[in-house]
């Protein structure tokens, strides 16, 4: 009867182990299949800081690099690139007094926050390109080795206008020089909305243009060359169109063109367009595409690092292509 008893007893416990093991191998590959869903962006490859000064100037509030560490741990992304935006004092009619030592006071306070965590940041330089100090202050970063890694330039903020014949020489001096300096670019080259500049194929055209200038160097298109946030900005689909093509064409002077998807893929898209930016992806190609989610700033903030993946990630696109722009890092972050 013992006998019996124990014989029970072990098939029980036998029975109790081999559950026990079933129940942790489902919540392991529970833990793993929720894992493998959460592909996160390896990058984030448009971003900002903001001095207490630059902030009082664009009556926002200052963003430090410790902010934006927090908006990443929270998504789950490493690294990033910090753009300064010091181009805002060079835009045209609101200037401030002693704007270039504004500039460089705003450039040299990016480049220390992007400094505090350097496995994790880089900063980029910037200016607006139309100026007398452009090419004496590209130089001057050049020689930091906190902002040495590239340049930001905003057409729309410093209302630079390709087809101006002037305005082309001045930018193709700024490519030459970041070209030569080893500098990355990264160009939101949507013109101004406000004043209603023109922004169409022949644009694109000028662009690409300009791309011969720096052909060892990658430049990179912020938000698939419209502004954000959104997509509805039937100029921008026509540029981008041009873009589009010229890559798929393998056209040489888009070697090392990248095209980042900052702020573009939001909750409030159309079907349509939403279409479109699917299609562009992908006669660019996803190693092209690079994820960023800007600056959440402002009285109409952007969506936060977190939030703009996952609205980014209700484009129908495949798993794998999701996955590949997530792994996708900007080559002056590596
Ligand atoms: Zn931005």
């Amino acid at each position: 009867m013992i006998k019996q008893l124990l014989v029970v007893f072990q098939v029980l416990s036998l029975l109790f182990l081999a559950s026990a093991a079933a129940v942790a191998q489902s919540g392991q590959s529970f833990q793993s299949n929720s894992l493998s869903k959460q592909v996160t962006p390896k990058a984030d490859n448009h971003q900002h800081v903001f001095s207490p000064a630059m902030a009082e100037f664009q009556k926002i509030k200052p963003v430090t690099a410790q902010d934006i560490i927090r908006l990443l741990d929270t998504a789950g992304i490493k690294r990033a690139v910090l753009l300064s935006t010091a181009y805002s004092y060079g835009r045209p009619e609101r200037e401030p007094q002693d704007e270039y030592a504004k500039v460089k006071a705003e450039n040299d306070w990016v480049g220390a926050q992007a400094a505090l965590f350097p496995k994790r940041f880089r900063a980029f330089c910037s200016f607006n390109p139309l100026k007398d100090y452009a090419l004496d202050e590209l130089e001057r970063c050049a020689k930091d080795p906190n902002l040495r890694h590239g340049i930001k330039l905003h057409f729309g903020n410093s209302d630079a206008q390709m087809e101006i014949p002037e305005h082309f020489e001045k930018l193709k001096k700024v490519f030459q020089a970041a070209n030569k300096q080893r500098m990355a670019i990264v160009v939101h080259m949507r013109v101004s909305i406000s004043k209603k500049r023109p922004y169409g194929p022949e644009q694109a055209r000028l662009f690409l243009e300009l791309l011969s200038f720096a052909p060892d160097i990658p430049v990179q298109i912020a938000h698939m060359a419209g502004a954000g946030p959104g997509f509805n900005d039937p100029s921008s689909h026509s540029v981008l169109e041009v873009l589009a093509d010229a890559v798929a064409k393998n056209d040489r002077r888009t070697r090392k063109l990248w095209f980042d998807v900052t702020t573009i893929a939001v909750p409030g898209n159309s079907a349509e367009i939403s279409a479109l930016l699917v299609k562009r992806i992908r006669q660019i190609g996803v190693n092209r595409i690079l994820y960023g989610s800007d600056a959440a700033v402002g009285s109409n903030p952007n969506l936060l690092p977190r939030e703009a993946w996952a609205a980014f990630r209700r484009l129908e696109l495949s798993k794998k292509e999701i996955k590949t722009i997530a792994k996708n890092v900007a080559p002056y972050l590596r």
